[in-house]
């Protein structure tokens, strides 16, 4: 296949180029790095991607002509603004302008061609989930990031009711090596690490469907290729939610020495628990997440101190 992949060189994305490379495909991998919510570790991807031989071309999907992209196989499209904290306030018009507004220049680009279109959309979209929460659940976004991210689902889904194959898939919190800084896993180990506190947003009794970063791209894979009706959604995420104080145990248990946390107020929108329900992955894409939280961290954890045994990048 000729596939696109946009927000190559973010965390998901610098996972999925040289899989679908080494599955013999044909990548045309972009990204906008000065538009990265953290730009260093995007320029550090690209450089990693680079060493491999992968090129990422710079191409601003708020900015640039996107006409060529849409001449392809599959488009995958992860490229946006993620991040619940950051979307509120001075960072909610950028949300928009990276999820919606991008979202919605790159489908119409696509109108013609009509490739398979795959959505990199967010489980927060559900809200607090009380249950596993199942495709069909009516969605709650409760930020600035999940209601863009709902959006965004709302455009790709009317492009696929005037023809673009479209297939949305939510990602439950991911986690593993190249993990964005702003995230939680990746400040635990630094501060375990470092010695220097991270901070731990409200009572710390939040809990995830933490999913690892190759079982997401693993299910991405199949989503462009697999045959599927227009406009299906799909959880990626782990069936098993795992609270924060664990996964904060099992980090020190690995590293020898508990990660310092400072309290800090429960941001805003931050849910109490998301729960995937699989049952619809595993029927279509035949899919579900393998990877155990132990396993997954000790991949992360084996990534942060290779990078401070040579370059940070
Ligand atoms: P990331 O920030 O590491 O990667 C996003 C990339 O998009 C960045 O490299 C950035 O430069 C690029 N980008 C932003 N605006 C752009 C523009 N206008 N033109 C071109 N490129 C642009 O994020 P990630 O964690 O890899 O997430 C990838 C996608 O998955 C995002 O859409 C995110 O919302 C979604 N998602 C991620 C998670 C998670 O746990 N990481 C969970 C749910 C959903």
């Amino acid at each position: 296949m000729r596939v696109v992949v946009t927000g190559a060189a973010g965390f998901i994305g610098s996972h999925l180029v040289p899989a679908l490379v080494a599955g013999g495909h044909d990548v045309l991998a972009v990204d906008a790095v000065h538009r990265a919510t953290t730009p260093r570790a995007a320029m550090a991807n690209r450089a990693e991607l680079a060493r491999a031989g992968i090129t990422v071309t710079e191409c601003d999907l708020l900015t640039d002509d996107l006409g060529p992209l849409g001449d392809a196989d599959a488009v995958l499209h992860l490229a946006g603004r993620p991040g619940v904290r950051s979307s509120w306030g001075p960072g909610e018009a950028d949300t928009h302008r990276a999820n919606v507004v991008a979202t919605g220049r790159l489908l119409a680009a696509c109108a013609g061609s009509r490739p398979r279109f795959v959505l990199a959309s967010s489980s927060s979209v559900y809200g607090s989930a009380a249950h596993p929460s199942a495709e069909c659940d009516r969605l709650e976004p409760r930020s600035p990031y999940a209601a863009s991210k709902a959006e965004a689902e709302r455009l790709a889904q009317r492009a696929a009711a005037e023809g673009t194959p479209v297939v949305i898939l939510r990602y439950f919190s991911v986690y593993g090596p190249r993990q964005r800084p702003d995230m939680a896993f990746h400040r635990f180990i630094e501060a375990a690490l470092d010695g220097s506190p991270a901070p731990l947003y409200g009572d710390g009794a939040q809990s995830r469907s933490f999913t690892f970063v190759s079982d997401v791209v693993d299910a991405t894979v199949r989503a462009a290729r697999v045959p599927l009706p227009a406009g299906t959604v799909l959880n990626v995420g782990h069936p098993v939610t795992v609270g924060l104080h664990d996964a904060l145990e099992r980090i020190g248990v690995q590293l020898g020495v508990p990660p310092p946390t400072v309290p800090k107020d429960a941001a805003p929108g931050d849910v109490a628990r998301t729960w995937a329900a699989a049952e619809r992955t595993a029927a279509l894409l035949g899919w579900t997440a393998t990877t155990g939280l132990d396993e997954g961290l000790a991949r992360q954890i084996e990534w942060h101190r290779g990078r401070r045994g040579g370059s940070r990048g």
